[in-house]
């Protein structure tokens, strides 16, 4: 059969992002991560300085402002810093530059469901290697596919589980030996007890992404960005749109890098929470997996499905995710919200006698 698409295009899945309700609606939302406190009042007044002009022009093409802010914030040289519209475009971009049939996507799995639709859209190949139940990171066994591209979350989404620097470290130099990039994906990071970054200045073949999405409260911004170093940037920016921030992310985005004192508030009040609902949940019975991230993987008492616990708690106005996925079916992956919206989360649990 003739069809208007590309063989692969045709048959792959496409990505279903969590639900957004309609603005003003009257949900407790804690399905897809969001920061529950606002951006920096600095990047605010950022957004109400973008001027006509700045508007009229073409942005910079690197976000100048922004990596220079990024640079000072994290301690890398502004030069290895790739800006793009949210890091969902960064990782659209290394599959872009890297994969193809025979060149190898490889992810462990129960991971973000995103690197398996960006293989898809690329036709290339893609392997999964499935966690043990305690989310350890399958080295040995990930070195075995000899990925062109190999994507580790972590934090890893949904488990919230953060992975060893040495046992990164030995994964990057196992690709390193074929030619195989590492893509650290730390998009919770700012809420993590210690990250990857300085692997990216040891070994050549680590990309480090981050995101503005999740610590700094601007998901609808669409702003993140790798830190890579030049031997891999020369690559990736072949591919890259000519613009992929614009005039406004560039500047609200340099004014909350440079507010870290606020951002870094913000995820400590999450963290805080996080480990309260932790514990409230465990009380109740739940398995909950220890998280470093802004959400957590809460299995259900009994073992059975979470269908009917998500169902309910939609219906009182609460969402979460549920990933009607393998390994998946039995449990909630619950966002961390202020201490109000946990409150009323366990509150309508307590009621849930669906389980
Ligand atoms: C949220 C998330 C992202 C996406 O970040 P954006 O910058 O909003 O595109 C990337 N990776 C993981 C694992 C995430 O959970």
């Amino acid at each position: 059969m003739t069809t208007y698409f590309r063989d692969n295009v045709d048959h792959m899945a496409p990505y279903v992002p969590g639900e957004q309700p309609a603005a003003g609606a009257r949900v407790i939302k804690l399905n897809t991560n969001e920061n529950p406190y606002p951006p920096s009042p600095r990047a605010m007044a950022a957004l109400r300085e973008v001027d006509a002009d700045a508007l009229r022009r073409y942005p910079q093409p690197y976000a100048q402002p922004l990596r220079e802010a990024a640079g000072r914030a994290l301690g890398v040289d502004p030069a290895w810093i790739l800006a793009g519209n949210g890091s969902d475009d960064l990782l659209a971009m290394i599959v872009l530059a890297c994969a193809d049939r025979g060149r190898k996507i490889v992810y462990p799995m129960p991971t973000y469901v995103l690197y398996r639709t960006l293989a898809d859209m690329q036709a290339a190949d893609t392997v999964e290697v499935p966690f043990d139940e305690d989310y350890t990171l399958p080295v040995d066994a990930l070195l075995a596919e000899r990925g062109a591209v190999t994507f580790i979350a972590s934090p890893n989404s949904p488990s919230g589980t953060r992975f060893a620097n040495d046992r990164l470290a030995a994964l990057a130099e196992g690709l390193g030996r074929h030619h195989g990039v590492l893509v650290i994906d730390e998009a919770y990071a700012d809420f993590a007890s210690h990250n990857a970054m300085e692997l990216v200045a040891r070994h050549e073949n680590v990309i480090v992404l981050r995101t503005f999405s999740k610590g700094y409260g601007l998901a609808g911004l669409r702003l993140g960005f790798g830190v890579m170093r030049p031997a891999l940037m020369a690559g990736i920016d072949k591919v890259k749109d000519s613009y992929p921030v614009d005039a406004v992310a560039c500047a609200v985005g340099a004014a909350a890098m440079d507010d870290q004192a606020y951002k870094n508030a913000c995820c400590a009040k999450v963290v805080a929470s996080r480990d309260r609902l932790a514990n409230a949940l465990r009380a109740m019975g739940y398995t909950v997996w220890p998280s470093e991230a802004n959400f957590l993987l809460a299995g259900t008492p009994d073992g059975g499905s979470a269908a009917p616990t998500y169902q309910a708690l939609k219906s009182r106005g609460i969402l979460v995710r549920y990933f009607d996925q393998d390994r998946l079916r039995d449990k909630l992956r619950i966002t961390v919200g202020t201490e109000e919206q946990n409150a009323a989360l366990v509150e309508a649990l307590r009621g849930d006698t669906s389980q």
